[in-house]
């Protein structure tokens, strides 16, 4: 696994206002330096932060592929000047100090883009609750994907200041168990338990994708690593979230890379780091699931921790099902993917409601596994949408 490499690129794009708001651009004073950290405005009751330190050049609407229309404002870097949070003590953080100090450092949950204090309110139990009993706080360090390692490239260069994030967020929801979930090979996984102590790391089964992060008797609740580390830097160091860790890889790079870029960098800039070849298909995500992307110049937001380069492929003519099974015995669910498609070809849709096929989560696994090029996922997806009747394919409000 590679280590983590730094790439400052000479400008972000940051989204400041959503399409139905506008960004106040006349507030900043003109020609003014941002500093990295600074505040460019509140969107969601959260500071929307410079991520780099220097010179607002002007605000244009984008479509992201993953959170739609926004208003973005592009950055000149030019500097290195950052604001500090205030240093609390250990007595002054308590519970919903922490969870302030995450809102206000704009800490995000790279497992999904979610703010995180928001998370943390929502999880948060007084202190007569007994919820805390029966549950534990996980840190998700399982790069649960063929290509990402970012997980793996933070654990291994701060496991020590995750664990401590992952304290921190615990005492903020009132949690007395918390640990890491890792599926590391053995030798990384001992010197992880080395780092932190065993009784923090937890191993998780080779599957994907990963749905057990803890002993089941226990309700799991779920963080990035990132998101850990980022609240121990902004409670412990009174830095806020400006950067993020990023792998970049695919079939198109010579290697993969793990690159800390701040937030509003371009997918073309993390691209070019790692000499991409000039044709290649970008996909934002997991390898099975992930989001193409056909604008280069599209900025990197919270919640994505893996960009793909991918040569372009020949499209395979999918062919009959062979009843080889195999889409069955990948099926993380138990589901049996080819009589549900069969089932459902053929309109049994009695039959078809005791597979259930909307337990299906759209993986992409079985798809990946079929020798014969089809896409089961997606045809599962639509049994599980007919929920047993064939007159939702036929227009549902029309039969209401
Ligand atoms: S896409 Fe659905 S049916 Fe296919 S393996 Fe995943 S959960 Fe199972
Ligand atoms: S993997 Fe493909 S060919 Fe094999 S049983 Fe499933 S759908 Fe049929």
């Amino acid at each position: 696994m590679r280590g983590i490499e730094d790439v400052t690129p000479a400008s972000v794009r940051l989204p400041v206002a959503t399409d139905d708001t506008v960004f106040p651009l006349a507030q900043l004073p003109p020609d003014a330096p941002i500093r990295c950290g600074e505040e460019l405005c509140r969107m969601d009751d959260m500071p929307v932060l410079s991520s780099v330190c220097g010179k607002v050049e002007g605000t244009l609407m984008i479509h992201h592929p993953l959170y739609g229309p926004l208003q973005c404002a592009d950055i000149l870097r030019d500097g290195t000047d950052e604001v500090p949070l205030p240093i609390v003590t250990e007595e002054e953080l308590t519970p919903d100090a922490i969870i302030e100090l995450a809102r206000e450092a704009a800490v995000y949950d790279e497992l999904d883009g979610i703010p995180l204090w928001e998370k943390l309110s929502h999880w948060q139990v007084t202190e007569e609750d007994l919820t805390p009993l029966h549950s534990v706080l996980v840190a998700d360090g399982t790069a649960n994907d063929v290509y990402g390692s970012a997980p793996w490239a933070v654990l291994k260069e701060d496991a020590r200041m995750v664990l401590d994030g992952l304290r921190l967020a615990a005492k903020a929801i009132r949690f007395t168990r918390y640990h890491i979930a890792t599926m590391l090979p053995k030798r990384r996984r001992r010197a992880l338990k080395k780092a932190v102590g065993r009784a923090y790391v937890y191993t998780v089964g080779d599957e994907y994708p990963v749905t057990v992060y803890a002993d089941k008797s226990m309700e799991t609740y779920r963080i990035g690593v990132q998101a850990c580390l980022a609240l121990a830097q902004a409670v412990r160091e009174g830095k806020r979230h400006t950067h993020t860790v990023v792998t970049v890889a695919g079939d198109a790079l010579p290697a993969p890379h793990n690159l800390r870029v701040p937030f509003g960098t371009n997918i073309a800039a993390l691209l070019t780091a790692c000499q991409a070849q000039s044709e290649h298909h970008i996909v934002l995500g997991d390898a099975m699931v992930g989001i193409p992307c056909t604008d280069p110049h599209t900025p990197l937001l919270p919640g994505m921790t893996t960009v793909l380069a991918m040569s372009p492929r020949r499209v395979r003519t999918p062919g009959p099902c062979i009843g080889c099974g195999r889409c069955a015995e990948a099926c993380h669910v138990g589901l049996l993917p080819y009589e549900i498609v069969r089932r459902s070809e053929n309109m049994h849709y009695e039959r078809l409601q005791h597979l259930y096929p909307s337990d299906c989560d759209g993986c992409g696994v079985c798809s990946y596994v079929c020798p014969a090029g089809r896409d089961v996922a997606q045809e599962v997806l639509e049994a599980g949408q007919t929920k047993g009747t064939m007159f939702l394919n036929w227009g549902e409000d029309e039969y209401e």
